[in-house]
C-alpha cells in the first residue's frame, strides 16, 4: 500500500465503498439533529467526497433517509444534503462569483504584502501560535477532511484572527479537501466572511470551540478576535441570477457516444453503458495545486467510473476526441453537464473544436439537479421552504 493509499484509509474512491458507507449510517442519521455539531466521533456521514464526485447520488442518500423514518426525524440531515445542492444551483445561476474568486487569486499572487506572506506561510504550515488551528491544518493535510464545525472555525480564524484574505483560505481548502467543491467551498467561505449573507458573518468563539470539541481545545481569553466586523460588501451576492442551463434528464437519453469527465463519476443510466465512451482529461486547474491525496482520490474515482463501462478511450486533446468520434460514426457525443468550476471551461473549448469537425457535444443533467436548481434563486430559507415541500411529498 502506498503512503497515499494508507492515508486515504477507509475512504476508498469507489461507488461500492460509498454505498457501503451509506448503508451503515442509520444510527448517525437518526441522531444527526442533536449530535452533528460535535466534532468528535461518528457524528456526521462523511459522505461528502462520494457526493462531490457523484460516486453516490443525492437521490440515493435521500432514499436511504426515507427508509430510516418520518421526515421530521431526518429533516436536519436531509436539509444538509440539499444545502449542498442549493450552493451548486446558486453558483450555476451566478458563475461570475466563481470567476471573481479566480481573478482575485490572480491579483493576490502579485500584490500580497511581505507580512501577509509570512502569516500565510505559518498558517498553511500549521505553525501559528494557535495550537488548535495548527492541529486542524495538519488534519486537513493528512486526511483530506475536516468536520463542518471545524471548517467554520478554521475559516473564521483565518479571516478574522489571522487576517488573511478569504480567497487564499478557500484555495487552501480546495487544494486539500477530498470533497473540495467550487460551489460549497467558495460560497461557504464567503458566508463565514459575511459576504454571502451581507453583513452576517461567522465568528469562532472560544466557548463554542471548547463545548463542541468536548474540551479538547480551549482557546485562551483574547486569543481569538470575537468582535471583528464582517468583510466589506463586494456586491456579488446581489448580482441578478441567470437562468441555469438545464438539459434533458440523463435517464431519457440514448447516446451513440459518451464523454466522461472527473466532475461526474456516477452511475450511468441504462441507455448509456453500452455506448462507446471517451474520457477527456482536463489540464490542471488555474491557481490551484491539488494535494497528492486529492489527485489520488480523483484519479481513483475516474478509474472506478471507467470500470463500469464496457470500453473507454482516454484523450487529452480535441483532435483525438474528434478522430475517435469519426471512427465510431458519432456526430453527437453526450456528457453529464460539468457545473461551474475547472472542467466546464475546458469542455466549452472542446465543444467549440468538435463543432468545427461536425460533432456536437451535448449535456444531460441529473434528475436531482433538474428538480432543485431552479429553486435556488434567492436565499437558503425560501429555497428550503420550497425544497422541503417537494421532499415531504416523497416521504408520503
Ligand atoms: C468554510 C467551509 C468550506 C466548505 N467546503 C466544502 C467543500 O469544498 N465541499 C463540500 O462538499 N462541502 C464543503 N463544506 C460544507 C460541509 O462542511 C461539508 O459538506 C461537510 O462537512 C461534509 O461532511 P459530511 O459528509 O460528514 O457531512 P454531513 O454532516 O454528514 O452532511 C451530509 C451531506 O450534506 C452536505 N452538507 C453538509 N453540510 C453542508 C454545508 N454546510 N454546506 C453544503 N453542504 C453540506 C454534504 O454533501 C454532506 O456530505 C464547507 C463548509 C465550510 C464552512
Amino acid at each position: 500500500m502506498t503512503d497515499i493509499e494508507d492515508r486515504l484509509g477507509t475512504t476508498v474512491p469507489a461507488r461500492t465503498a460509498g454505498l457501503a458507507q451509506l448503508s451503515a449510517l442509520a444510527e448517525v442519521v437518526g441522531r444527526y439533529a442533536t449530535m452533528r455539531n460535535y466534532v468528535d466521533g461518528p457524528t456526521t456521514s462523511r459522505l461528502s467526497p462520494y457526493l462531490r464526485r457523484r460516486l453516490v447520488l443525492e437521490d440515493e442518500v435521500l432514499a436511504f433517509a426515507r427508509a430510516i423514518g418520518p421526515f421530521e426525524r431526518v429533516e436536519k440531515f436531509v436539509q444538509e444534503v440539499v444545502w449542498r445542492t442549493y450552493w451548486k444551483g446558486w453558483l450555476e445561476a451566478r458563475p461570475g462569483v466563481w470567476n471573481a474568486y479566480l481573478a482575485r487569486l490572480r491579483t493576490l499572487a502579485d500584490t500580497l504584502s511581505a507580512a501577509d506572506r509570512d502569516r500565510l506561510a505559518s498558517a498553511t504550515a500549521a505553525k501559528t501560535d494557535l495550537p488548535y488551528f495548527n492541529a486542524w491544518c495538519a488534519e486537513l493535510k493528512s486526511t483530506g477532511y475536516l468536520h463542518n464545525h471545524v471548517r467554520m472555525w478554521f475559516a473564521s480564524v483565518w479571516i478574522f484572527t489571522l487576517k488573511l484574505p478569504w480567497e487564499l483560505g478557500a484555495r487552501f481548502f480546495l487544494d486539500h479537501l477530498l470533497d473540495g467543491d467550487p460551489a460549497s467551498n467558495t460560497l461557504s467561505w464567503r458566508w463565514v466572511a459575511g459576504l454571502q449573507t451581507t453583513g452576517k458573518h461567522y465568528l469562532a468563539r472560544a466557548d463554542n470551540i471548547a463545548k463542541y470539541t468536548n474540551g479538547q481545545w480551549v482557546p485562551k481569553p483574547g486569543e481569538l478576535d470575537e468582535s471583528a466586523r464582517p468583510l466589506p460588501d463586494d456586491g456579488l451576492a446581489r448580482v441578478p441570477a441567470l437562468k441555469p442551463a438545464v438539459g434533458l434528464n440523463g435517464d431519457a437519453v440514448q447516446p451513440r457516444a459518451v464523454l466522461m469527465h472527473a466532475e461526474d463519476c456516477g452511475p450511468l443510466p441504462n441507455g448509456w453503458t453500452d455506448a462507446p465512451a471517451v474520457r477527456y482529461a482536463v489540464v490542471p486547474p488555474p491557481h490551484h495545486a491539488p494535494s497528492g491525496l486529492v489527485e489520488a482520490w480523483v484519479a481513483g474515482a475516474c478509474a472506478d467510473a471507467d470500470a463500469r463501462v464496457r470500453t473507454v478511450a482516454h484523450f487529452r486533446n480535441a483532435n483525438e476526441v474528434a478522430d475517435w468520434c469519426r471512427a465510431n460514426g458519432a456526430v453527437e457525443v453526450w456528457a453529464f453537464r460539468p457545473l461551474t468550476g475547472f472542467v466546464a471551461p475546458a469542455l466549452f473549448d472542446l465543444a467549440r473544436e468538435l463543432a468545427t469537425t461536425g460533432v456536437t457535444l451535448r449535456y444531460a443533467d441529473r434528475g436531482h439537479d433538474i428538480a432543485f436548481f431552479p429553486l435556488a434563486t434567492k436565499g437558503f430559507f425560501p429555497y428550503w421552504e420550497a425544497a422541503a415541500g417537494a421532499l415531504r411529498r416523497q416521504w408520503m
